[in-house]
Protein backbone atom coordinates (compact mmCIF):
# COMPACT_ATOMS: atom_id res chain seq x y z
CA UNK A 1 0.00 0.00 0.00
CA UNK A 2 1.75 3.47 -0.84
CA UNK A 3 1.19 5.88 1.89
CA UNK A 4 2.51 9.49 1.29
CA UNK A 5 4.09 11.39 4.34
CA UNK A 6 2.14 13.99 6.01
CA UNK A 7 4.23 16.34 4.25
CA UNK A 8 2.50 15.93 1.61
CA UNK A 9 -0.62 17.03 3.06
CA UNK A 10 0.23 21.03 2.75
CA UNK A 11 1.08 21.24 6.50
CA UNK A 12 4.11 22.03 8.32
CA UNK A 13 5.15 18.70 10.02
CA UNK A 14 5.47 19.48 13.49
CA UNK A 15 5.00 17.40 15.87
CA UNK A 16 2.11 16.76 16.95
CA UNK A 17 0.23 17.45 13.77
CA UNK A 18 -3.09 19.09 15.54
CA UNK A 19 -6.47 19.15 13.87
CA UNK A 20 -9.11 20.89 16.18
CA UNK A 21 -12.31 22.27 15.50
CA UNK A 22 -16.20 21.76 16.63
CA UNK A 23 -17.96 18.74 17.18
CA UNK A 24 -20.35 20.28 14.71
CA UNK A 25 -20.73 23.43 12.56
CA UNK A 26 -23.35 24.84 13.81
CA UNK A 27 -23.36 28.82 12.70
CA UNK A 28 -20.91 30.76 10.62
CA UNK A 29 -20.08 33.05 13.94
CA UNK A 30 -19.20 29.86 15.75
CA UNK A 31 -16.99 28.79 12.86
CA UNK A 32 -15.23 31.92 12.57
CA UNK A 33 -14.63 32.20 16.26
CA UNK A 34 -13.52 29.01 16.99
CA UNK A 35 -11.46 29.05 13.92
CA UNK A 36 -9.67 32.48 14.97
CA UNK A 37 -8.24 31.01 18.63
CA UNK A 38 -6.99 28.09 16.92
CA UNK A 39 -5.00 29.80 14.28
CA UNK A 40 -3.92 32.13 17.08
CA UNK A 41 -2.18 29.09 18.88
CA UNK A 42 -0.95 27.59 15.87
CA UNK A 43 -3.22 24.72 14.78
CA UNK A 44 -3.12 23.83 10.69
CA UNK A 45 -6.01 21.61 10.54
CA UNK A 46 -9.64 23.13 11.36
CA UNK A 47 -12.18 20.88 11.61
CA UNK A 48 -16.02 20.58 11.82
CA UNK A 49 -18.98 17.65 11.59
CA UNK A 50 -21.12 19.07 8.77
CA UNK A 51 -23.66 15.62 8.93
CA UNK A 52 -23.43 13.95 12.05
CA UNK A 53 -24.35 10.05 12.18
CA UNK A 54 -25.71 10.33 15.99
CA UNK A 55 -26.62 6.96 17.55
CA UNK A 56 -29.78 8.18 18.19
CA UNK A 57 -32.86 9.72 16.19
CA UNK A 58 -33.59 12.88 17.12
CA UNK A 59 -30.01 14.28 18.43
CA UNK A 60 -28.88 17.37 16.41
CA UNK A 61 -27.60 15.18 12.69
CA UNK A 62 -25.57 18.58 11.51
CA UNK A 63 -26.33 21.42 10.03
CA UNK A 64 -25.84 20.15 6.49
CA UNK A 65 -24.43 21.34 3.44
CA UNK A 66 -24.58 25.07 4.21
CA UNK A 67 -21.86 24.31 6.73
CA UNK A 68 -19.67 23.84 3.51
CA UNK A 69 -19.69 27.21 2.94
CA UNK A 70 -18.56 28.35 6.68
CA UNK A 71 -15.89 26.01 6.09
CA UNK A 72 -14.76 27.55 2.86
CA UNK A 73 -15.10 30.98 4.93
CA UNK A 74 -12.54 29.39 7.64
CA UNK A 75 -10.52 28.60 5.19
CA UNK A 76 -10.25 31.89 3.32
CA UNK A 77 -10.25 33.81 6.54
CA UNK A 78 -7.69 32.27 8.49
CA UNK A 79 -5.63 30.54 5.77
CA UNK A 80 -6.45 26.75 7.80
CA UNK A 81 -6.81 23.56 5.98
CA UNK A 82 -10.44 22.11 6.74
CA UNK A 83 -11.92 18.42 7.54
CA UNK A 84 -14.64 16.99 7.71
CA UNK A 85 -16.52 13.92 7.88
CA UNK A 86 -17.96 11.97 5.05
CA UNK A 87 -20.53 9.10 5.46
CA UNK A 88 -21.66 8.18 2.05
CA UNK A 89 -20.85 9.12 -1.85
CA UNK A 90 -23.45 12.45 -1.91
CA UNK A 91 -20.83 13.62 1.47
CA UNK A 92 -17.89 13.01 -0.89
CA UNK A 93 -19.31 14.86 -4.03
CA UNK A 94 -19.89 17.92 -1.88
CA UNK A 95 -17.06 18.53 0.66
CA UNK A 96 -14.56 18.11 -2.65
CA UNK A 97 -16.65 20.35 -5.10
CA UNK A 98 -16.66 22.78 -1.72
CA UNK A 99 -12.74 22.71 -1.05
CA UNK A 100 -12.83 20.79 1.82
CA UNK A 101 -8.45 20.06 2.27
CA UNK A 102 -9.35 16.67 4.27
CA UNK A 103 -12.23 13.91 4.77
CA UNK A 104 -12.54 11.79 7.58
CA UNK A 105 -14.38 8.39 8.07
CA UNK A 106 -16.11 8.22 11.19
CA UNK A 107 -16.53 5.51 13.58
CA UNK A 108 -20.12 3.93 12.37
CA UNK A 109 -19.29 4.41 9.16
CA UNK A 110 -15.70 2.38 9.13
CA UNK A 111 -17.81 -0.66 10.89
CA UNK A 112 -19.56 -1.22 8.03
CA UNK A 113 -18.13 -2.05 4.61
CA UNK A 114 -20.81 -1.21 2.34
CA UNK A 115 -20.69 2.58 3.51
CA UNK A 116 -16.96 2.45 3.10
CA UNK A 117 -16.61 1.13 -0.35
CA UNK A 118 -19.77 3.75 -1.12
CA UNK A 119 -17.55 6.57 -0.15
CA UNK A 120 -14.11 4.94 -1.89
CA UNK A 121 -15.84 4.44 -5.00
CA UNK A 122 -16.93 8.24 -4.65
CA UNK A 123 -13.09 9.54 -4.33
CA UNK A 124 -11.68 7.18 -7.50
CA UNK A 125 -9.62 9.90 -9.51
CA UNK A 126 -9.35 12.65 -5.92
CA UNK A 127 -6.32 13.67 -4.75
CA UNK A 128 -7.55 14.39 -0.76
CA UNK A 129 -6.18 13.12 2.14
CA UNK A 130 -8.45 10.73 3.88
CA UNK A 131 -8.64 9.68 7.62
CA UNK A 132 -9.66 6.62 8.78
CA UNK A 133 -11.30 7.07 12.21
CA UNK A 134 -11.56 3.04 13.54
CA UNK A 135 -14.41 0.94 13.91
CA UNK A 136 -16.40 1.58 17.20
CA UNK A 137 -16.10 -2.38 17.62
CA UNK A 138 -12.10 -2.90 18.79
CA UNK A 139 -11.63 -5.06 15.12
CA UNK A 140 -8.32 -4.34 13.59
CA UNK A 141 -9.03 -6.23 10.85
CA UNK A 142 -12.22 -3.95 10.12
CA UNK A 143 -10.24 -0.81 10.49
CA UNK A 144 -7.40 -2.14 8.22
CA UNK A 145 -10.02 -3.47 5.80
CA UNK A 146 -11.60 -0.02 5.45
CA UNK A 147 -8.23 1.52 4.66
CA UNK A 148 -7.12 -0.74 2.37
CA UNK A 149 -10.26 0.01 0.44
CA UNK A 150 -9.79 3.59 0.73
CA UNK A 151 -6.06 2.89 -0.71
CA UNK A 152 -8.17 0.97 -3.71
CA UNK A 153 -10.01 3.71 -4.59
CA UNK A 154 -6.10 5.38 -5.18
CA UNK A 155 -5.90 7.19 -2.16
CA UNK A 156 -2.13 7.72 -0.93
CA UNK A 157 -2.93 10.33 1.43
CA UNK A 158 -3.89 8.02 4.26
CA UNK A 159 -3.89 8.08 7.99
CA UNK A 160 -6.00 6.62 10.69
CA UNK A 161 -7.56 8.23 14.02
CA UNK A 162 -7.92 6.33 17.38
CA UNK A 163 -11.22 7.20 18.95
CA UNK A 164 -11.38 4.55 21.22
CA UNK A 165 -14.26 1.39 21.30
CA UNK A 166 -17.78 1.30 22.80
CA UNK A 167 -18.14 -0.65 25.43
CA UNK A 168 -21.49 -1.72 27.49
CA UNK A 169 -20.13 -1.65 30.78
CA UNK A 170 -18.92 1.99 30.68
CA UNK A 171 -15.82 2.38 32.06
CA UNK A 172 -13.87 5.83 33.17
CA UNK A 173 -14.04 7.03 29.96
CA UNK A 174 -16.92 7.42 26.78
CA UNK A 175 -14.87 4.68 24.83
CA UNK A 176 -12.11 2.37 25.76
CA UNK A 177 -9.01 3.56 24.82
CA UNK A 178 -7.73 -0.31 24.12
CA UNK A 179 -4.37 1.12 23.27
CA UNK A 180 -3.56 -2.76 22.17
CA UNK A 181 -5.47 -2.02 18.94
CA UNK A 182 -3.28 0.69 17.95
CA UNK A 183 0.24 -0.52 18.78
CA UNK A 184 -0.84 -3.45 16.88
CA UNK A 185 -1.91 -1.17 14.19
CA UNK A 186 1.10 0.49 14.03
CA UNK A 187 3.20 -2.47 13.78
CA UNK A 188 1.37 -4.26 10.66
CA UNK A 189 1.52 -0.71 9.62
CA UNK A 190 4.53 1.32 10.16
CA UNK A 191 4.14 3.98 7.33
CA UNK A 192 0.49 4.58 8.68
CA UNK A 193 0.38 8.06 10.43
CA UNK A 194 -1.91 7.79 13.89
CA UNK A 195 -3.52 10.61 15.45
CA UNK A 196 -5.26 10.10 19.05
CA UNK A 197 -8.57 11.71 19.34
CA UNK A 198 -8.84 12.24 23.15
CA UNK A 199 -12.27 14.17 23.15
CA UNK A 200 -14.63 10.92 21.72
CA UNK A 201 -12.18 8.76 23.85
CA UNK A 202 -12.34 10.30 27.04
CA UNK A 203 -16.12 11.73 26.45
CA UNK A 204 -15.31 14.83 29.14
CA UNK A 205 -12.99 17.79 28.75
CA UNK A 206 -10.99 16.88 31.72
CA UNK A 207 -9.77 13.77 30.37
CA UNK A 208 -8.24 15.59 27.41
CA UNK A 209 -4.73 16.21 28.46
CA UNK A 210 -4.14 12.75 29.99
CA UNK A 211 -5.57 10.63 26.97
CA UNK A 212 -3.00 13.47 24.88
CA UNK A 213 0.01 12.76 26.55
CA UNK A 214 -0.60 8.39 26.97
CA UNK A 215 -1.02 9.17 23.18
CA UNK A 216 2.69 11.35 22.53
CA UNK A 217 4.28 8.45 25.43
CA UNK A 218 3.34 6.16 23.02
CA UNK A 219 4.37 7.78 19.68
CA UNK A 220 1.33 8.43 18.01
CA UNK A 221 2.02 11.48 15.59
CA UNK A 222 -0.82 14.11 16.00
CA UNK A 223 -4.28 14.93 17.89
CA UNK A 224 -8.14 15.97 16.98
CA UNK A 225 -9.11 17.60 20.07
CA UNK A 226 -12.86 18.63 19.64
CA UNK A 227 -12.93 23.11 20.41
CA UNK A 228 -15.45 25.83 20.73
CA UNK A 229 -16.16 29.07 21.04
CA UNK A 230 -18.71 28.24 23.97
CA UNK A 231 -18.39 24.38 24.80
CA UNK A 232 -21.25 24.45 27.30
CA UNK A 233 -23.74 25.71 24.52
CA UNK A 234 -22.56 23.30 22.19
CA UNK A 235 -24.65 21.71 20.22
CA UNK A 236 -23.20 17.92 20.24
CA UNK A 237 -20.73 16.62 22.38
CA UNK A 238 -21.01 19.58 24.85
CA UNK A 239 -19.16 17.89 27.95
CA UNK A 240 -16.30 17.10 25.60
CA UNK A 241 -15.31 20.21 24.21
CA UNK A 242 -12.77 23.15 25.24
CA UNK A 243 -12.36 26.32 24.02
CA UNK A 244 -9.53 27.30 21.61
CA UNK A 245 -6.98 28.66 24.94
CA UNK A 246 -7.47 25.68 26.76
CA UNK A 247 -6.54 23.69 23.53
CA UNK A 248 -3.47 25.87 23.17
CA UNK A 249 -3.16 25.03 27.30
CA UNK A 250 -3.23 21.23 26.56
CA UNK A 251 -0.69 21.69 23.82
CA UNK A 252 1.60 23.79 25.68
CA UNK A 253 1.52 21.40 29.17
CA UNK A 254 2.51 18.05 26.39
CA UNK A 255 5.42 16.34 27.38
CA UNK A 256 6.86 15.89 23.44
CA UNK A 257 9.04 12.38 23.76
CA UNK A 258 11.99 11.61 21.22
CA UNK A 259 12.06 8.72 19.72
CA UNK A 260 15.47 7.84 19.94
CA UNK A 261 18.70 8.97 21.22
CA UNK A 262 22.06 9.50 20.85
CA UNK A 263 23.17 9.35 24.32
CA UNK A 264 25.61 6.41 24.86
CA UNK A 265 25.23 6.08 28.31
CA UNK A 266 21.35 5.80 28.21
CA UNK A 267 21.44 3.34 25.19
CA UNK A 268 24.17 0.92 26.79
CA UNK A 269 21.73 1.33 30.14
CA UNK A 270 18.29 0.49 27.58
CA UNK A 271 20.21 -2.60 25.91
CA UNK A 272 20.96 -4.01 29.02
CA UNK A 273 17.76 -4.00 30.20
CA UNK A 274 16.11 -5.05 27.57
CA UNK A 275 18.65 -7.98 27.52
CA UNK A 276 17.43 -8.69 30.99
CA UNK A 277 13.78 -8.62 30.28
CA UNK A 278 14.72 -11.12 26.75
CA UNK A 279 16.13 -13.86 29.23
CA UNK A 280 13.22 -13.27 31.69
CA UNK A 281 9.97 -13.08 28.84
CA UNK A 282 12.02 -17.08 28.17
CA UNK A 283 11.57 -18.09 31.61
CA UNK A 284 8.24 -17.26 31.30
CA UNK A 285 7.89 -18.85 28.42
CA UNK A 286 9.58 -21.95 30.03
CA UNK A 287 7.36 -22.03 33.21
CA UNK A 288 4.23 -21.72 31.14
CA UNK A 289 5.57 -25.17 28.95
CA UNK A 290 6.52 -26.46 32.15
CA UNK A 291 2.64 -25.57 33.62
CA UNK A 292 1.07 -27.19 30.38
CA UNK A 293 2.82 -30.32 30.68
CA UNK A 294 0.68 -30.84 33.86
CA UNK A 295 -2.00 -29.79 32.09
CA UNK A 296 -1.38 -32.91 29.46
CA UNK A 297 -1.00 -35.18 33.09
CA UNK A 298 -4.90 -33.58 33.87
CA UNK A 299 -6.38 -33.96 30.93
CA UNK A 300 -5.23 -38.09 30.74
CA UNK A 301 -6.84 -38.35 34.50
CA UNK A 302 -9.90 -37.01 33.38
CA UNK A 303 -10.06 -38.69 29.87
CA UNK A 304 -9.46 -42.53 31.98
CA UNK A 305 -12.06 -41.27 34.54
CA UNK A 306 -14.45 -39.63 31.82
CA UNK A 307 -14.56 -36.06 33.41
CA UNK A 308 -15.51 -32.99 32.19
CA UNK A 309 -13.05 -30.56 31.41
CA UNK A 310 -14.65 -27.09 32.59
CA UNK A 311 -14.40 -26.98 36.55
CA UNK A 312 -15.65 -23.57 36.97
CA UNK A 313 -15.35 -23.61 41.03
CA UNK A 314 -11.49 -24.04 40.53
CA UNK A 315 -11.23 -21.50 37.73
CA UNK A 316 -12.97 -18.92 39.97
CA UNK A 317 -10.80 -20.32 42.92
CA UNK A 318 -7.43 -19.88 40.76
CA UNK A 319 -8.49 -16.23 39.45
CA UNK A 320 -9.57 -15.26 42.99
CA UNK A 321 -6.29 -15.74 44.23
CA UNK A 322 -4.56 -13.88 41.04
CA UNK A 323 -6.68 -11.05 41.60
CA UNK A 324 -5.05 -10.99 45.13
CA UNK A 325 -1.73 -11.49 44.17
CA UNK A 326 -2.10 -8.90 41.80
CA UNK A 327 -2.55 -6.18 44.26
CA UNK A 328 0.58 -7.65 46.47
CA UNK A 329 2.93 -7.10 43.81
CA UNK A 330 1.69 -3.68 42.01
CA UNK A 331 -0.48 -5.06 38.86
CA UNK A 332 -3.43 -3.94 37.83
CA UNK A 333 -6.28 -6.80 38.65
CA UNK A 334 -7.53 -6.26 35.23
CA UNK A 335 -4.29 -7.88 34.02
CA UNK A 336 -3.89 -10.39 35.88
CA UNK A 337 -7.48 -11.25 35.33
CA UNK A 338 -6.86 -11.30 31.12
CA UNK A 339 -3.23 -12.86 31.60
CA UNK A 340 -4.90 -15.76 33.56
CA UNK A 341 -7.59 -16.02 31.05
CA UNK A 342 -5.48 -16.14 28.03
CA UNK A 343 -3.51 -19.33 30.21
CA UNK A 344 -6.53 -21.41 31.34
CA UNK A 345 -8.00 -21.03 27.64
CA UNK A 346 -4.83 -22.75 26.21
CA UNK A 347 -5.36 -25.29 29.05
CA UNK A 348 -8.55 -26.34 28.10
CA UNK A 349 -7.18 -26.29 24.43
CA UNK A 350 -4.84 -29.16 25.20
CA UNK A 351 -6.91 -30.82 27.37
CA UNK A 352 -10.08 -31.19 24.61
CA UNK A 353 -7.06 -32.40 22.11
CA UNK A 354 -6.38 -35.00 24.91
CA UNK A 355 -9.77 -36.02 25.43
CA UNK A 356 -11.09 -36.14 21.94
CA UNK A 357 -7.93 -37.67 20.59
C1 LIG B 1 -16.70 13.23 15.41
O1 LIG B 1 -15.47 13.25 15.19
O2 LIG B 1 -17.38 14.23 15.65
C2 LIG B 1 -17.38 11.93 15.45
C3 LIG B 1 -18.66 11.80 15.21
O3 LIG B 1 -16.57 10.98 15.86
P1 LIG B 1 -16.71 9.37 15.88
O4 LIG B 1 -16.98 8.96 14.47
O5 LIG B 1 -15.36 8.98 16.36
O6 LIG B 1 -17.78 9.03 16.85
MN1 LIG C 1 -18.08 14.82 18.41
Amino acid sequence: MKIDTLETWGIDPTRPLVISGPCSAESEEQMLETARGLKAIGVQIFRAGIWKPRTRPGMFEGIGSQGLKWLKTVKKETGMLTATEVANKEHVYEALKMGVDILWIGARTSANPFAVQEVADALQGADVPVIVKNPVNPDLELWIGAIERIAGAGITKLAAIHRGFSAFDKGKYRNEPRWQVVIELHRRMPELPIICDPSHIGGDSQYIFEISQKAMDLGLCGLIIEAHNNPAEAWSDAKQQITPAQVGEVLQKLVIRQTNSDNVEFKQSLDELRQKIDVLDNDVLNLLQQRMEVVKEIGKNKKENNIQILQSDRWAQIVEKAKKEAAVRGFSEEFVEQFFKAIHQESINIQNNILNA
